[in-house]
């Protein structure tokens, strides 16, 4: 594990910053650096999780049921997860973060969205909405539901490791409708 000390992007504090990075082999997939930052003064913090192999655009899917919940994951800042029968969809931005964790704690991370989301809505119809796509949640949660869960990364520094989960590489039309998170510009 590497640590360093540095300056604070968010409130500019001087050496408030705590940047740690380990990596790690993954199974099947490869090796990957984790990274945090953490700063002491206001709280800013950001991870994300890079694949250190060159990789091709993939698109993994997933039907989530009690048995492959536990299944591993790999979330890399560039990919979009989406679960489309609950029209939910996590998109690469600045504020995205990448991580390593299983099919449960994907859905942990969207019931978070989600009640975060429920903090701001303020109609009825809205807000009904959110309460449904959390019982849903709930209920894919403890195997009563299916749904399929997607990721897809232009970058090919994401997965799903289980032999329930269906492997592709993406087609150049999907690149192109996917956001990558970083700023492009177009030349004219
Ligand atoms: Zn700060």
């Amino acid at each position: 594990m590497t640590k360093m000390k540095g300056d604070c992007p968010v409130c500019q504090s001087k050496g408030s910053v705590e940047f740690e990075s380990k990596t790690e082999e993954i199974p099947y997939f490869g090796e990957i650096m984790e990274s945090t930052i953490y700063c002491f003064e206001c709280g800013y913090k950001h991870s994300d999780v890079i694949c250190l192999e060159q990789k091709d655009p993939v698109r993994y899917s997933l039907w989530i049921n009690k048995d492959n919940i536990n299944a591993r994951v790999v979330r890399s800042q560039t990919a979009t997860v989406s679960i489309p029968e609950l029209g939910l969809k996590v998109e690469p931005g600045p504020k995205s973060q990448g991580y390593v964790s299983n099919i449960e704690g994907v859905i942990t991370r969207f019931e978070d969205a989600v009640k975060t989301a429920l903090n701001f809505v303020e109609d009825e119809k809205s807000k009904n909405n959110a309460l449904k796509i959390l019982e849903s949640l709930g209920n894919v949660k403890n195997g009563k539901m299916e749904v399929e869960i997607i990721i897809e990364d232009p970058f090919g520094h994401s997965t799903i490791i289980h032999d329930d989960a269906f492997k592709r590489e993406l087609t150049q039309e999907e690149i192109k409708d996917l956001k990558t998170g970083f700023i492009t510009y177009e030349k004219e």
